[in-house]
């Protein structure tokens, strides 16, 4: 009657009996508190709504352990060593910095000019300082850009994965 669901089968055991893992872990999981039962709506279309109701016992799988197996992905940190150092770098520019700021207030740009003519390793400080934060900076944007990626590939994948409640197998239909 409806091709649309012919996709909708366990490609392990053929079984029909499968629930949407963001619907399980929204409806069954989260709502109902691990009742025995878990059934609901399939699909979030016309085409795709099917009604499913799996009993835990036949899977061999705990609620808790279907619980985490259905939960969304989680973010992995994006915290790097580089990123740290950049930070340390640039917490540590802040009272320097400051420090010129009021010497250009006080003296003006002369003033500034006197300052570095008289301490001329200031500059390689902060033009160190400046290289340090740069590279650190571009590192660390990278590192956070590939984990966004990967976790929406991730979460996309979650999206479209099912839970095969006869032999507990998760595969992904798009
Ligand atoms: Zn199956």
């Amino acid at each position: 009657m409806n091709q649309g669901n012919d996709k909708f089968i366990c490609p392990h055991c053929n079984s029909s009996n499968i629930g949407k893992c963001s619907v399980i872990y929204k409806n069954g999981v989260t709502k109902h508190h691990y009742t025995s039962e878990i059934s609901g709506t399939v699909g979030n279309d016309i085409f795709n709504q099917q009604y499913f109701s799996g009993d835990m016992e036949t899977t061999g799988i705990s609620k808790t352990q279907l619980a985490s197996l259905v939960s969304p992905p989680k973010k992995t940190s994006d915290i790097t060593i580089p990123g740290i150092i950049g930070g340390l770098v640039f917490l540590g520019m802040i009272f320097p910095t400051l420090a010129l700021v009021f010497i250009v207030i006080d003296k003006g740009i002369t003033g500034l000019m006197d300052f570095f003519i008289n301490k001329p390793s200031k500059i390689i400080d902060y033009v160190g300082a400046i290289v340090i934060m740069y590279f650190c900076s571009k590192y660390q944007s990278k590192r956070t850009d590939e984990i966004d990626k990967s976790y929406s590939q991730r979460y996309r994948d979650w999206c479209d994965s099912y839970f095969c409640f006869r032999c507990g197998n998760m595969f992904v239909i798009r």
